[in-house]
Order: C-alpha cells, then sequence, then structure tokens
C-alpha cells in the first residue's frame, strides 16, 4: 500500500510534478538546456530573497555541502552543529583534510549568536557551517541574531544548511548576509530526491580562487564559472528530469503564493505543537521549534517502531527518533504539500493505535 509520507524527506509528491519528471530530454549543450535553467535561478531567487548566483548539482543536498567546506576554507572552518547534519559536515570538512573545529551544543539547543561571537572572536578561521533548520532535533537556529555577529567578520564566508527548511519557511539570504545557502529537492520543496540548489555570493567566489584544491565534480567554483561562461550550463549533464520538474513545481509555489505557503506551513506546525504538548513533550528548546517538523519525546515508553508498523497497515508513516534518539523521540514531518485536514488524519490514528485520550 502507499502510504502518505509524514517524514522529513522524502515528502510526497503531487501527481503532476511526478509526470514532469517524465518530460521528454532534451540536449544539455542545447539552447533549451540553458533557458530551463535560467528560469529555474530566475524563481528560485525569489524563493531564496537573493540576488546571488543559483547553482545547481546532480546530489543531493551533502554534495553541495561537502563542496562548500571544501571549495570555500582557505584558513580553518568553524563548524557549528545542533545535531546529527552539523556532526556530518564536520565529517565531510575533515574527510576532505580541511582544516575544521566542531562546535556542538546540547542536542534540542540552538546555536547561540553569543558562541559564534566567541569563536570567530579568536579570528582562527574564515568559514562558518550553521545548520538552520536541525532535521535530527527540530531546532530552528535564530540566524537573525546570528546575522547580527556576522557583520563584524565580514572576511568570514557563512555557509547555511536550509536543506530541511527552504521553501517551507522565509529565509532571507542576502539580509542575513549568507553567502552559501544549500538546500536540495526531497524537503519542503515538495521534489523527487537527486537535485540539491545552493546560492554562491561574490565573497564566496573570491575566496574559493584562493583555494588550491576544490575537488572536482562539487567544485562550486567550476560550478559557477560554467554557468557564467557557457549560458547557464554545467561541466557535467545534470539531471534534466529533475530540472523541469523544479521549474514546474516553482511556477506552483509562486502560484500559491510564497507568503501563503509559509503561513500554510506555520498553521500545521501549529497543530502538531499543541497535540504534542497535549499528549507528549516537545523534544526541542521552545522559541527554537522548527517549523517544517516537530520532534516530541516518547514521554510514554512505547515502541515507536511497533507505531509506525501499525500506521504502515493504515497508510502513513511517521519518523522515530534520529541516531541516539531512536526510541526516546518521534518526528512528524509537516513541509511541502501538507495540509492541516492531513496531519489531523494522521494525529487521529495515532491517538487511536496508542489509546491516547
Ligand atoms: C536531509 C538533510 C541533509 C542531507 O541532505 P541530503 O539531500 O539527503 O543529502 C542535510 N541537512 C539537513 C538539515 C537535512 O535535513
Amino acid at each position: 500500500m502507499q502510504k502518505k509520507l509524514f517524514i522529513p524527506g522524502p515528502v510526497d509528491v503531487t501527481e503532476d510534478v511526478l509526470q514532469k519528471m517524465a518530460t521528454p530530454m532534451i540536449g544539455h549543450r542545447s539552447k533549451e538546456a540553458s533557458a530551463l535553467q535560467r528560469g529555474i535561478s530566475d524563481k528560485m531567487r525569489k524563493v531564496f530573497n537573493t540576488k546571488e548566483e543559483i547553482i545547481l548539482s546532480t546530489s543531493s543536498g551533502s554534495g553541495l555541502m561537502e563542496g562548500a567546506v571544501r571549495s570555500c576554507t582557505a584558513k580553518r572552518a568553524a563548524v557549528f552543529s545542533v545535531g546529527a547534519f552539523g556532526n556530518r559536515w564536520y565529517e565531510m570538512a575533515t574527510a576532505n583534510n580541511v582544516p575544521a573545529d566542531k562546535f556542538e551544543v546540547e542536542w534540542g539547543t540552538p546555536t547561540t549568536p553569543e558562541l559564534v561571537d566567541k569563536t570567530l572572536a579568536t579570528g582562527k578561521y574564515d568559514l562558518i557551517c550553521i545548520t538552520h533548520n536541525e532535521t535530527s532535533t527540530g531546532i530552528m537556529n535564530p540566524v537573525e541574531e546570528i546575522a547580527e555577529v556576522m557583520k563584524k567578520y565580514p572576511e568570514v564566508v557563512y555557509c547555511l544548511d536550509t536543506v530541511s527548511s527552504m521553501g517551507g519557511t522565509n529565509i532571507e539570504v542576502d539580509k542575513l548576509g549568507v553567502d552559501i545557502c544549500i538546500t536540495s529537492t526531497q524537503k519542503a520543496l515538495s521534489l523527487p530526491p537527486g537535485l540539491a540548489i545552493c546560492s554562491m555570493s561574490q565573497k564566496a567566489v573570491e575566496r574559493a580562487k584562493t583555494v588550491p584544491h576544490r575537488g572536482l565534480y562539487f567544485d562550486l567554483l567550476a560550478l559557477y564559472d560554467y554557468i557564467q561562461k557557457k549560458d547557464y550550463q554545467y561541466p557535467s549533464t545534470p539531471s534534466l528530469s529533475h530540472m523541469f520538474a523544479l521549474d514546474y513545481q516553482l511556477d506552483k509555489m509562486l502560484a500559491e503564493g510564497l507568503d501563503n505557503r509559509y503561513r500554510r506551513h506555520l498553521e500545521c506546525a501549529e497543530l502538531v505543537r499543541e497535540w504534542a504538548r497535549k499528549y507528549f513533550e516537545i523534544f526541542t528548546m521552545e522559541g527554537y521549534l522548527s517549523n517544517t517538523l516537530t520532534v516530541i519525546k516518547n514521554t510514554k515508553g512505547f515502541s515507536v517502531g511497533d507505531l509506525n508498523k501499525e500506521l504502515g497497515n493504515r497508510g502513513y508513516q511517521i519518523s522515530n527518533g534520529y541516531g541516539k534518539l531512536k526510541e526516546n523521540t518521534f518526528r512528524i514531518a509537516h513541509m511541502a504539500e501538507c495540509s492541516k485536514e492531513g496531519l489531523e488524519a494522521l494525529l487521529r490514528e495515532i491517538e487511536d493505535i496508542l489509546g491516547l485520550k
């Protein structure tokens, strides 16, 4: 049975968007391919709130995360981690022989502007990695406050992971001073997995020019240069299927209205939070709750695996906790084309299975 997905990616994709993945091929060196990329970039800039260049990568978001830390660290990277995906970013740096230090806080709490300030004041770092929306803990970091601190450090390249939030909540990339903002298709953008997207500022471009070993496939400077010089094309063959679907989905998002889309996400989030507070507890520190997923403490000690199995019989799927939180939390995603009605139906099933009153 096909299950309705309430997991933080991949998300359910609407039938019309799926159909666009089956568009007949065009040559990737054709004028049509350039026009397709240009259209995607123009629309994506509206979603990102940026005037910078948009780069696509035929990979999942991790590819661009690895590319960003490798291509743009000349001195040393400070990786701020609030959970599994921040830790992964640090591993990517060290696996690429990029000098880096990790600043991890207790899971469920945010990266504070004070921590960023204190770290950068040492003068040791020329690049930072921040997770906007940490999918393992349900944290949405205080990026507006961090942006204030970053004004003191204009030489530092700011990389932001918005994989599980872009398209689900408003992110003002330029206003926040973000140099490389990264996302991928299979979360709040409501597409199948397989394509990643980032913005790249001039500061990041200039930095990359000073880094000798940027790798090859995820060399952000090579991708950027190719787009400039070859009329919006790529060094290797991109997933044109994803590009057709993305172009179409962006039209749908803009037709819905980005503000409406973000309000819908927030309303879905509030519904799930209220429910979680009534029957359980929210794992994440209040004041920093994600608008695209909620991580809930399993205060009743039931088996999350068994719950998901029974939900599966009824045509639904949620997520267990991530890594070390596997059985003591569970996660409900409310992103992409989620609706309050859809979430209410899911929550009624959970209440019924667990006998919640
Ligand atoms: C899913 C996720 C990633 C990894 O993205 P992929 O597209 O699976 O490579 C990174 N960061 C966050 C916050 C995520 O939710």
